[in-house]
């Protein structure tokens, strides 16, 4: 695609070259605290990063954490800016603006996993701390080391990998209640990319770490599955926190371990394609790359003839339905998609460093439209079993009793 922009050509800063420490890790945030209410008494954990704040987010998170906000930055001289509309070049050039007038000795990012992307490469521009308030469980962004870059019309345009995890996360489960269950049902379809992404890029790995990582993700996957639903009819209650501590904690800890190597596959590279086209943008990150999940299980079924594939496939059909995460085309407003568009949104998802490529075959854009619009089509294996898709030996030779005992 003539506008993929190569990232060693970009105007942005670009993470540290490749260099001695090109092995280097970045697991967790410096700290993480979490609680109902805390925002507000965070003042002096954040005493500590400096005293001229610049508080970056979207305007509902922004409103919605303002009376906590300005309860905790009392004696604090900060200044607010928007990160609307995306996390895009000309937003952090804005941005960078704002900071450097306001002389900004830190960065706190409020909102969703945009907003936390802008807060994250904003700081690392700067070379400034940051801290991530989270006020939806639709994504680890709050977490992780990395941030994705849009263009201002919200297509994906290259992710920059950063120096470390934010230096200071504070979870409120009161700002994320505020936020409605749509995003954190995102969250889980995020979450459970996880699973059926690294254990194709990563799951015969001999690397202790990563086959950490990949078992972590097995369990991720297997506490979505049983406690999702739960959790979404009965927001704010124990599941319902459980499954916000999944998606915003448990699903960056994996990619924390992981590391690089950890590659996200077909899921990302789908929902990377799909942004090219101004119809997906009505659509969260978490639901396009649920999706995403369906798309590269059917695309195992088609070149590979994989039944375990199929058999997943199912199962995160009903799984699904039953969340309100779309499964098709048209649950994400896409139904009467012309031929051209498809075709373009697959052939990003295969440019050639997608990470598209990490499947074990070769995929090119004409099967990844066929895996598109069929990803609720019926199989003839038998009925949905919870078997895993991606059995990673030997482990699954002991008998997984976690897995098999789980039940939607
Ligand atoms: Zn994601």
């Amino acid at each position: 695609m003539s506008n993929f922009p190569d990232p060693t050509t970009s105007t942005l800063p670009q993470s540290a070259p490749v260099s001695a420490f090109s092995g280097a890790l970045a697991i967790a945030p410096g700290r993480v605290v979490r609680g109902s209410g805390i925002l507000a008494g965070a003042g002096s954990a954040l005493e500590k990063f400096g005293s001229r704040p610049i508080v970056v987010g979207g305007e509902r998170a922004i409103a919605a954490a303002q009376a906590s906000l300005d309860t905790a930055l009392t004696g604090f001289t900060a200044t607010t800016a928007s990160t609307a509309p995306d996390c895009s070049e000309s937003v952090l050039a804005r941005l960078n603006q704002v900071a450097a007038t306001h002389q900004a000795d830190f960065v706190i990012g409020l909102g969703g996993g945009k907003a936390l992307d802008t807060a994250k490469l904003l700081a690392h521009q700067r070379q400034l701390p940051v801290v991530t308030v989270p006020t939806a469980g639709a994504t680890c962004a709050a977490w992780t080391a990395l941030s994705n870059v849009y263009s201002d019309n919200g297509a994906f345009l290259y992710d920059v990998p950063l120096d470390q995890c934010p230096d200071l996360l504070i979870l409120d489960y009161n700002l994320v209640a505020t936020a409605p269950n749509r995003m954190l049902a995102a969250g889980i379809g995020d979450a459970l990319a996880k699973w059926y992404e690294a254990s194709i890029s990563s799951g015969t790995s001999q690397d202790t770490l990563i086959v950490s990582a990949v078992q972590q993700a097995r369990v991720l996957r297997d506490l979505l599955l049983q406690y999702s639903i739960t959790a979404l009819d009965e927001p704010g209650g124990e599941a319902w926190q459980q499954m916000v501590d999944a998606s915003v904690l448990m699903a960056g800890v994996i990619g924390g371990v992981g590391g690089a190597q950890c590659r996200t596959v077909a899921a990302h590279a789908v929902h990377n394609g799909l942004t090219q086209l101004p119809a997906s943008h009505g659509t969260l990150h978490g639901e396009k790359v649920a999706y995403g999940i369906l798309v590269q299980l059917r695309l195992e079924e088609m070149v590979q003839g994989s039944q375990l594939a199929a058999t997943a496939r199912q199962q995160l059909l009903e799984f699904y339905r039953a969340i309100h995460l779309p499964t098709t085309l048209a649950d994400m407003g896409m139904g009467a998609i012309t031929l051209e568009d498809l075709d373009a949104a697959a052939t990003f998802a295969c440019h050639k460093r997608s990470d598209i490529h990490h499947l074990p075959f070769p995929v090119s854009p004409s099967v990844v439209m066929g895996a598109m619009v069929s990803t609720n089509a019926p199989t003839r294996v038998s009925p949905p079993s919870l078997e895993s898709a991606h059995p990673v030996q030997p482990y699954d030779a002991d008998g997984d009793r976690h897995s098999e005992e789980i039940t939607l």
